[in-house]
């Protein structure tokens, strides 16, 4: 059982292989992550129980089933568990993710469409309810990406987004802290006041350039600091600026481009994913958060998905 003092998960490829090399070993890892405080039947209460080929888990008193893939992204799901532990370790060790196109590849399936589906439900595994907001000294900017654009070498599928950008600044050295970046329907006050709020914590000082958007934060307890073109004439913001420019090559290159407007903010949170734990030692330590969270997270199908219109 995994504990924080004790954590139980495959430091490299060469343990991750060994270690889940059949369905049943994926079963109990999964079973674990799912009942860390040990199983206990919804039906009789009883606290032991055992999973089954059919991915359930039957209470030893009273032989109630349980499925150990239901309630999590993976429900409904007839692949082994085999491809969605690879799944999720290909996403989360691989710098710069990986496309529906290398998925499939990887893993043998047959369709795009479903790599492209396990990739977007695993999205949704990335963001934690209530994770801590930003702190310190925080650069904010907003940003258009997409279409074509100066500088940025080939073409994106979708017309211009807006996007606002929060970057937490080290207080030695120019180093990036953690980000966040969010799709927004506009650059008014209103939609950047509610992505500093949502994001930064109360107190902090905020780095912007001169756009009036930002005149309330101060009223609403945050200090800002305006940059001004004229401090430095070449990059006024530098820090939330190298995120946007790392942010369209990931887009452009890992995804060639091919990412459609109404999926963005997921491609976002992907990004963000990644470069909150870029420097991350135990790359393992991400392959667990990931499948834990997919298994907190509720499952979302592959109609739900494509019907979304925000
Ligand atoms: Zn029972």
């Amino acid at each position: 059982m995994w504990n924080e003092s004790c954590p139980d998960f495959p430091r490299n490829l060469m343990e991750f292989d060994k270690r889940f090399n059949s369905e049943e070993a994926c079963r109990e890892y999964l079973f674990a992550q799912r009942w860390p405080n040990g199983f206990r039947c919804p039906s009789c209460a009883h606290g032991h129980g055992w999973t089954n080929k059919r991915n359930l888990v039957e209470c030893s008193n009273c032989n109630h089933q349980t499925s150990l893939i239901a309630g999590t992204i993976m429900q409904g799901s007839r692949k082994p568990l085999l491809m969605w532990f690879r799944a999720m370790w290909w996403v989360c060790t691989q710098k710069t993710g990986i496309s529906a196109a290398g998925l499939k590849r990887i893993l043998g399936l047959k369709s795009t469409q479903t790599a492209w589906a396990w990739l977007h439900k695993l999205r949704r595994a990335m963001i934690r309810a209530g994770r801590e907001r930003l702190s310190g000294r925080v650069q904010v900017d907003d940003a258009f990406i997409g279409g074509e654009e100066p500088g940025v070498k080939g073409r994106q599928s979708f017309k211009k987004a807006r996007i606002a950008v929060a970057v937490e600044m080290k207080e030695t050295g120019r180093g990036l802290g953690r980000i966040r970046i969010q799709h927004i329907p506009d650059f008014s006050a209103s939609s950047l006041i509610d992505f500093v709020r949502q994001n930064v914590e109360l107190g902090s000082v905020i780095e912007t350039d001169g756009w009036k958007g930002y005149n309330p934060i101060e009223k609403m307890g945050f200090q800002r600091i305006i940059l001004r073109i004229s401090d430095s004439p070449e990059n006024p913001l530098p820090h939330v600026n190298r995120v946007i420019a790392l942010l369209k090559r990931w887009l452009l290159g890992t995804h060639q481009g091919r990412v459609s407007i109404k999926h963005l903010q997921h491609y976002l949170d992907e990004f963000v994913f990644r470069h909150n734990r870029r420097k991350s030692k135990d790359i393992g330590l991400l392959f667990q958060r990931i499948l834990k969270q997919s298994s907190e997270t509720g499952p979302i199908t592959y109609r739900e998905i494509v019907r979304k219109t925000t």
